[in-house]
C-alpha cells in the first residue's frame, strides 16, 4: 500500500512541473540578462537557483508568444541583483523546499523499504518451510526409494565385509519378520553406526540392508543439514521421521552424520547451534519412536571419535559395525564384482592386480576398473588388457598425464630428485620395493618414485618409518648433492617429512627425548576438520620439545640419505641417466639398473632396534610437486 501512495505523489510533482514549465517556459539565462538590461522583466520569483518571471509585454521565443518563463542561474551572478534593482524590477523570493506531504514521504520512504523486504523474506522463508511457493523443491532432499524399484542392491553386490553383512543380517531379519524375531527373543534393533574410511562400501551396505529386506529407505546426508536456511535442519529431520514412520517398516540412513553428531560445544561460531539443534531433534527423535514403530536408523561415519556421547547411548546408535578397507582377497573380489560382465583379455590377473592394490578402498577398484574400461575404449579395444589397468592404476594415483613440456633444466633436476628418492628406497634395509620411477608430469606431480609393499600392512615400524623419512629426504639431498642447491619441488617431501617426524615423536613414543607418551599435539580440530596447533592439553614447552625431536629427527634422516648417495653415488647417477633417457623406469628396469632386490631387509630387520609398531595407511609415492 506505500509504493501506489509514492507513485500518486511522484506523479502529482511532475504533473504540477510540467504544467508550470508548459506555462513558463525556459529561455536562455543570456535571453534573461538581456530582457533585464532592456527593462522589460516586470517580476521575478528567486526559488534557489531556478527563477521565475513575468514580462511586461509578450515576447516571442522560438515561434512563441510568451509573457512568463524560467530559467536557472549561475551559481554566482554579482551583478544580477544590482540590475535588478536598478531597472525597478520586483523581486520575491520563495523556498525552494518541497511541500510538507512529499517531505514526509520521502523521508518514510528508506523505512518504508527496510519494511517491505523483511515482510516479503520472511513470507518466502515461510513458505519455503512449509514446501510451498517457487522453492518448495527444496522442502525435502528426503530420496524415497520405493521398494520395488531403487533398491535393487542386495548383499551379493558386496564383496568382502563378511561379518559386517553377518551383523546386518539380524536387522534384515527383524524387518522382513518382525514377529518372528520378537519371538525368538530378538531385542528391537534401533540405530546401527556404519563405522569405517570413506569408498569402503558403508551406503552400499545401508541400501542392501533395505534392498534385503524389501522395505523403503530413506536416505539423507548430514552435511546438507547443515548447509540449510537456520532452523530448517531440525524441521527437516522431522520431516524424515515422519514420513518414514507413515511408510514403516522402513530405513532411514544418516550419512557422514558427524556433520551434525560432533559433541556438541565442541564446535566455533556461527552454524554451531544450528548443529546443536538438528542433533537434538534428532535424538528426540530417536527416543520417540517404541518397539512397534519398525523403523530402523542407521548412520555412516568415519569419524567415530567425534560424535557426541549422547548418540551413542543405548536406545540409540548403541551398534557398531566396523566397514574396514578391504584386504587382498576381498580387493580380489571387488575387482571381481566390477569387472562382472566386463570383457577381460587373457593378460589380466586380477589376483596380481589385487596385489598390487594395497590400501585402495572398494570405491578406488570400482573407479580403477571404470577407468580401465574407459582407457579400453579410447583405444578401440575389444577387451580390457593389463596396460589399461596399468594406466588407470597411474590416473588414480597420480592424476592424468599433463601436457607440460619441461625445459632441459628442469628435466635434469626432476630426474636427479626422483632418483635420490629411489636410490635411498633401494638402498635402505627397511624400505618398502621399488615399484617404478617416473619423470613424466602427471596431475600435480613433476614426477614420481612409487613403492608398493608386496603385502597388507597394518603397523609400521620404527625402522621403517625411519627409512621412510630417508627416502622422503633422498630427493632434497640428491638435489642438493649433485646439483649444489635445493629447488622449490621438495616442499611437499617436506611436509609428508615433518608430519610423520612429529607424529613420531609425540604419538607413537619414537623419541628417546620424550619417551613413551601421546601428546595431543596438532589433531584435528573437531569443527574445523583442520590441523591446528591445540591450545589445551599440550603447553608450549612441550609443543617445543617435540618440534625440537621432530627437526633432529629430519636432520638426522637428511644426514643419513645425503651419506648413502654419497656411497651409492655410480648407481644414483646411472639411475639419473636412464631416466632422463626413458622417463619411467619399471621394477625389471630398476632391477637391472641397481641390482635385483634381495630378501628385502631380512636380517637388518632383524638386527635392528626392537620394533614399535603403528597403524599404516596408502602405499607411499613420492611425488615432486611443482
Ligand atoms: P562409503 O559410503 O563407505 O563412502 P560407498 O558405499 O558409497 O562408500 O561405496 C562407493 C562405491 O564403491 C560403491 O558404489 C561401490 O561401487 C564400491 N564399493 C565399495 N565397497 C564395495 C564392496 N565391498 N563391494 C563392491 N563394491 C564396493
Ligand atoms: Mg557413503
Ligand atoms: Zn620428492
Amino acid at each position: 500500500m506505500l509504493i501506489p501512495l509514492l507513485v500518486i505523489s511522484a506523479a502529482m510533482w511532475f504533473w504540477r512541473s510540467s504544467t508550470e514549465d508548459s506555462k513558463q517556459p525556459a529561455v536562455d539565462y543570456s535571453v534573461f540578462f538581456g530582457w533585464v538590461e532592456k527593462a522589460k522583466v516586470e517580476l521575478v520569483t528567486l526559488e534557489g537557483e531556478r527563477l521565475t518571471g513575468k514580462l511586461k509585454a509578450p515576447e516571442t521565443v522560438h515561434d512563441r508568444q510568451i509573457d512568463s518563463f524560467h530559467t536557472y542561474l549561475p551559481s554566482s551572478d554579482e551583478a544580477l541583483l544590482p540590475l535588478l534593482r536598478a531597472k525597478g524590477v520586483r523581486i520575491a523570493v520563495t523556498s525552494k523546499r518541497e511541500p510538507f506531504a512529499v517531505q514526509l514521504i520521502l523521508s518514510l520512504l528508506p523505512w518504508a523499504l527496510i519494511v517491505g523486504v523483511w515482510v516479503w523474506m520472511s513470507r518466502r522463508a515461510q513458505s519455503m518451510m512449509a514446501g510451498g511457493g517457487p522453492l518448495g523443491s527444496l522442502k525435502s532432499h528426503a530420496r524415497k526409494f520405493d521398494k520395488n524399484t531403487a533398491v535393487d542392491v542386495t548383499f551379493d553386490d558386496i564383496a568382502g565385509l563378511k561379518s559386517a553383512k553377518q551383523d546386518l543380517q539380524e536387522i534384515v531379519q527383524f524387518l522382513k519378520e518382525p514377529a518372528r524375531f520378537r519371538r525368538l527373543g530378538g531385542k528391537a534393533p534401533r540405530g546401527v553406526l556404519l563405522v569405517g574410511p570413506p569408498g569402503t562400501g558403508k551406503t552400499l551396505l545401508a541400501r542392501a540392508v533395505a534392498g534385503e529386506s524389501g522395505v523403503p529407505f530413506y536416505s539423507i546426508s548430514a552435511s546438507e543439514f547443515i548447509e540449510m536456511f537456520v532452523g530448517l535442519g531440525a524441521a527437516r529431520v522431522r520431516e524424515l521421521f515422519q514420513e518414514a514412520k507413515k511408510s514403516a517398516p522402513a530405513i532411514v540412513f544418516i550419512d557422514e552424520i558427524d556433520a551434525i553428531g560432533r559433541a556438541r560445544g565442541a564446535g566455533l561460531g556461527a552454524g554451531h547451534d544450528e548443529r546443536e539443534q538438528t542433533l537434538n531433534q534428532l535424538l528426540w527423535e530417536m527416543d520417540g519412536f517404541n518397539r512397534n514403530d519398525l523403523l530402523v536408523v542407521l548412520a555412516a561415519t568415519n569419524r567415530p571419535d567425534v560424535l557426541d556421547p549422547a548418540l551413542l547411548r543405548p536406545g540409540r546408535f548403541d551398534r557398531r559395525v566396523v566397514v574396514d578397507r578391504p584386504e587382498r582377497p576381498a580387493r580380489k573380489a571387488i575387482l571381481g564384482v566390477h569387472t562382472k560382465g566386463k570383457p577381460l583379455a587373457a593378460d589380466v590377473n586380477l589376483d596380481a592386480l589385487a596385489e598390487s592394490t594395497p590400501g585402495f578402498s572398494g570405491a578406488d577398484l570400482a573407479n580403477l576398473v571404470n577407468e580401465a574400461a574407459l582407457h579400453a575404449t579410447r583405444k578401440a579395444r575389444d577387451a580390457i588388457t593389463t596396460a589399461d589397468f596399468s594406466e588407470a592404476y597411474d590416473k588414480i594415483v597420480l592424476g592424468d598425464p599433463r601436457e607440460t613440456k619441461l625445459g632441459s633444466r628442469e628435466k635434469r633436476r626432476v630426474a636427479v630428485h626422483e632418483a635420490g628418492h629411489a636410490v635411498c628406497a633401494r638402498f635402505s634395509p627397511d624400505a618398502e620395493p621399488l615399484r617404478r620411477v617416473t619423470i613424466l608430469p602427471r596431475g600435480l606431480t613433476l614426477g614420481a618414485t612409487q613403492q608398493t609393499p608386496g603385502q597388507d600392512r597394518h603397523l609400521a615400524t620404527q625402522p621403517e618409518l625411519t627409512s621412510q623419512l630417508r627416502v622422503l629426504m633422498g630427493g632434497y639431498s640428491a638435489e642438493r648433492l649433485v646439483l649444489g642447491d635445493i629447488s622449490s619441488g621438495a616442499e611437499n617431501d617436506l611436509r609428508e617429512a615433518t608430519d610423520l617426524a612429529a607424529k613420531m615423536v609425540a604419538h607413537y613414543g619414537m623419541s628417546e627425548k620424550l619417551g613413551p607418551v601421546y601428546y595431543d599435539y596438532r589433531t584435528e580440530h573437531p569443527f574445523l576438520g583442520q590441523k591446528i596447533a591445540t591450545d589445551g592439553g599440550t603447553s608450549q614447552t612441550t609443543v617445543a620439545a617435540i618440534e625440537d625431536e621432530a627437526r633432529s629427527l629430519l636432520s638426522g634422516a637428511m644426514e643419513e640419505a645425503t651419506q648413502l648417495l654419497t656411497r651409492r653415488r655410480t648407481e644414483l647417477d646411472r639411475l639419473f641417466a636412464a631416466l632422463l633417457e626413458r622417463e619411467t623406469l619399471e621394477r625389471e628396469d630398476l632391477d637391472t639398473l641397481l641390482g635385483p632386490t634381495t630378501m628385502q631387509g631380512g636380517e637388518s630387520r632383524e638386527s635392528s632396534a626392537p620394533a614399535i609398531a603403528v597403524a599404516t595407511g596408502l602405499p607411499s609415492t613420492c611425488p615432486l610437486r611443482s
